[in-house]
């Protein structure tokens, strides 16, 4: 038995501090440097503490080295998760690890059972890490990451199973038991440690791609394609389409250097996002739609005739007209110019369509604004 609780501890030992090295070699790679740098400083602190409790030098301070090691994975999960749940359990954490060191402190100082209290308090770092490791829609290796928070809860339970049997154990069931139960305790971990290196810089650097991704594709201010991404959907649109003809609308708001000049920039950003709104509320999931750059928007309208497409463009114009945007006390009013061209050659370049586009946006400017070009030519 006490072979196979050394060869436990040998392992744990070896496990840790590879791990350790391994994240502090991703870190240096500046791969998420923060969150590896806390999760290898977790793993030589639980093995400075293992190396404690081994030698019996400082080994009653070594659950203190085995909860700060938790505290330490769960702070660098925090800095995966930025919603607000994240920012709500960043404070849970710090209350956690304040409360769990003054309880271990006195568990060691004044009774027998701090290593129940340690585990107590590890369970609540893990299951903290749990909650926040949030698995988002949208996110890629949905199974993966669901599997990975499992693991943790079920960690959490272990260690609140064995945080129980340690404290009334003795009453139940003979020693010899609880001392398995320890190695349970280290066997678990040891799994735990292994399936976390595995799992971990995998799911870092897939969440990364995929912030890279959005960063690349979607405008900052107002969710929308940018300019690149929103030519690269319409290409590939207008590639597929067969016989229905598409419609590019090139989309400028009027006197846009007006509402900046008179209410501030942040306040012409805030109008942006606005409209931006209010355009990707009317074709959103039927058309494609993308800002192109400053106060400039374009739409590709497939599948709709003519006259929808018209009308379309109209109720664009109506709702960003009717838009009351407040700002200091005030109501802003917005208009949009809106240049369409009609494409039913697949041959067409890009260059060819938006020049058109945006040669009739010239003419919706030039008629006075708050317009669309070409007009509705209606043949009697
Ligand atoms: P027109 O009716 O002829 O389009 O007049 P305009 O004032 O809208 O056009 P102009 O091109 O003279 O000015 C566009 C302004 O848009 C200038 C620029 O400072 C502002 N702008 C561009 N990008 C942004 C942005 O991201 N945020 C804000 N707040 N302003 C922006
Ligand atoms: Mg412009
Ligand atoms: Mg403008």
């Amino acid at each position: 038995m006490i072979s196979l609780m050394m060869f436990l501890v040998f392992a744990s030992l070896t496990v840790n501090i590879a791990v350790g090295c391994y994240f502090f070699a991703l870190a240096k790679s500046q791969i998420e440097t923060r969150v590896f740098s806390l999760w290898a400083a977790s793993c030589f602190i639980y093995s400075l503490g293992m190396a404690f409790n081994v030698t019996g030098l400082l080994s009653d301070i070594a659950s203190l080295f085995y909860f700060v090691a938790s505290f330490l994975l769960l702070d660098g999960l925090l800095l995966l998760n930025d919603s607000s749940i994240a920012a709500r359990l960043k404070v849970m954490s710090r209350y956690a690890l304040g409360v769990g060191t003054v309880a271990i402190v006195l568990a060691i100082l004044f009774s027998r059972h701090h290593q129940a209290v340690t585990s107590f308090a590890i369970s609540t770092m893990f299951l903290l890490s749990s909650v926040s490791f949030s698995v988002q829609q949208g996110q890629t290796l949905h199974a993966v990451r669901r599997f990975f928070k499992a693991l943790l809860m079920v960690h959490a339970i272990v260690m609140v199973c064995q945080s129980g049997l340690l404290a009334f154990g003795e009453r139940v069931v003979i020693e010899s038991a609880l001392y398995e139960i320890t190695g349970v305790g280290i066997a678990a971990h040891i799994a735990l440690c292994i399936i976390t290196s595995v799992l971990l810089p995998f799911i870092v650097v897939l969440q990364q791609k995929e912030k890279w991704q959005n960063l690349a594709n979607y405008d900052g201010l107002t969710g929308l394609y940018g300019r690149r991404a929103f030519i690269r959907q319409a290409l590939e649109q207008l590639a597929q389409r067969d016989e229905s003809p598409c419609t590019l609308m090139v989309i400028d708001v009027d006197h846009f250097k007006t509402i900046n000049d008179q209410y501030g920039h942040p306040t012409g950003d805030r109008v942006l996002k606005v409209i931006a709104t209010e355009l990707r509320n009317e074709v959103e999931g039927t058309h494609i739609i993308g800002r192109l750059g400053g106060e400039e928007f374009a739409i590709l309208v497939s599948n709709v005739s003519k006259l929808e497409t018209f009308k379309l463009a109209d109720l664009l114009r109506r709702k960003v007209e009717a838009l009351e945007i407040e700002a200091d006390n005030e109501i802003i009013t917005v208009t949009i110019s809106i240049g369409m061209t009609f494409s039913s050659n697949v041959e067409e370049t890009w260059h060819t369509l938006f020049n058109r586009a945006d040669t009739e946006l010239y003419n919706a400017k030039a008629r006075g604004r708050n317009q669309i070009s070409p007009r509705l030519q209606v043949v009697a």
